[in-house]
């Protein structure tokens, strides 16, 4: 099974293609040494990365507490570019998905998804996914890279611009909440998703507290200790099935980490407490898994684990080889799972109609390939 996949390089040195440093991506370490290696004092670090992460500037020329002459060093040396929205949609019920472009032209999904009480971000980890769970669509992409812990960051900027978030205080944030829950497994890319939420979390930057950040695994589970012990965010794992046989089909890495030692990573997952649970996400598909024997199964795996479940109804895409279940079987598991003393909610499908839903992203660019490839060759040689 295909598992870890390369950062380039030059992404990874934070290079723009002109050669300028990146500074979206950078953590204070190499702010500091950024700013050393231009010449400047250190305290100079803090205040670009006041501009940089806690006021979103665009520009350079906007950074009024820095003197012209850095300003215009800072310009030629430096870049705050973010993705590029190739693409921006606003579903029916307020859910906007972003494609964004990234600068070798690869393409990733960002959803913005608000609620009367939050502001979810669901961001992407990877191009594609190595992983080929067989109901999620992502999963049926064939090209896979790592992206860069500038392009994990940038998405939140790139949303952040896009909303008009940066003018407004702090008690009026549009984006609340982050997921890791996009395109890709978070934990095969765990240094630079590290990278990016250790950047997101800084108190004087883009200030999302750990609390509010849940990162979802299919059960990568020797990387899941180093999740919560170096990162510290919630966890969620993409369980979906409560018997080996079935979860090896749904989610092949089950077969490298099958559900006992899944669970085992759970209950030794540092931080977790009543107070403080993992989440289990559990796909309802038609006939599959949605059965009154598996809800009970379910209750009995996850007991004496501080737990909670999320029922999430399937997501159809062109092809798909499950059903979603019906709505009597959805409520006839939750009940169950809630008898048992879990908290089973239902999660409501959200931006269905532009293709924003989980399991749904997956770029179309991959889907034009080989026809863009042939006209893209026909262009060149006209
Ligand atoms: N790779 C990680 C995170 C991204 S997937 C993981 O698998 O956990 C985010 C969630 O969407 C996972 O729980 C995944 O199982 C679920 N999902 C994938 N395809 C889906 C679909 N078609 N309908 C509903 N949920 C889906
Ligand atoms: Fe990858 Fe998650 Fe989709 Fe599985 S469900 S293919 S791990 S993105």
């Amino acid at each position: 099974m295909t598992a870890e996949v390369a950062t380039p390089a030059t992404r990874a040195e934070g290079q723009a293609a002109d050669g300028r440093r990146r500074l979206i991506g950078m953590d204070r370490d190499d702010f500091a040494a950024f700013i050393a290696e231009i010449g400047e004092k250190p305290f100079r670090a803090n205040q670009l990365w006041h501009w940089v992460y806690g006021k979103g500037a665009a520009g350079f020329e906007d950074m009024t507490t820095l003197a012209k002459s850095l300003r215009a060093a800072l310009a030629e040396t430096a870049t705050l570019a973010r993705p590029v929205a190739a693409e921006d949609k606003l579903s029916s019920d307020a859910t906007r998905k972003w494609l964004f472009r990234l600068p070798d032209n690869e393409l990733v999904e960002t959803v913005y998804i608000p609620t009367v009480e939050r502001g979810t971000l669901c961001m992407s980890s990877q191009v594609g996914c190595t992983l080929t769970c067989s109901f999620c669509h992502t999963g049926t992409q064939r090209l896979v890279r790592n992206l860069d812990a500038g392009e994990i960051v940038g998405q939140l900027m790139a949303a952040r611009d896009a909303l008009g978030e940066w003018a407004l205080g702090s008690a009026e944030r549009l984006i609340t909440n982050l997921v890791m829950m996009g395109m890709g497994e978070p934990l095969y890319n765990f240094d630079e998703v590290k990278k990016a939420l250790r950047i997101i979390m800084d108190a004087e930057g883009l200030a999302i507290s750990k609390r509010r950040i849940t990162l979802s695994t299919s059960g990568v589970v020797p990387m899941m200790a180093r999740c919560g012990e170096e990162i510290g965010v919630n966890l969620a794992v993409s369980l979906h099935a409560v018997r080996d046989d079935l979860r090896d089909i749904l989610v092949p890495l089950n077969r490298k980490y099958p559900i006992a030692e899944l669970l085992d990573a759970c209950r030794a997952y540092p931080g977790v407490h009543n107070a403080r649970r993992i989440t289990f996400e559990y796909v309802m598909l038609k006939g599959v898994n949605d059965s009154e024997a598996d809800a009970r199964e379910l209750v009995r795996l996850l007991s004496g684990i501080p737990a909670k479940t999320n029922l999430i109804p399937f997501n159809p895409w062109p092809g798909a080889p499950y059903e979603c279940s019906t709505p009597e079987a959805i409520r006839r598991f939750a009940e169950i799972v809630n008898a048992g003393g879990l908290s089973a909610p239902v999660r409501e499908p959200r931006g269905r109609d532009i293709g924003a839903a989980c399991g749904q992203l997956k770029t179309a660019s991959i889907r034009l390939t080989a026809r863009q490839r042939a006209a893209q060759a026909g262009g060149d040689a006209a």
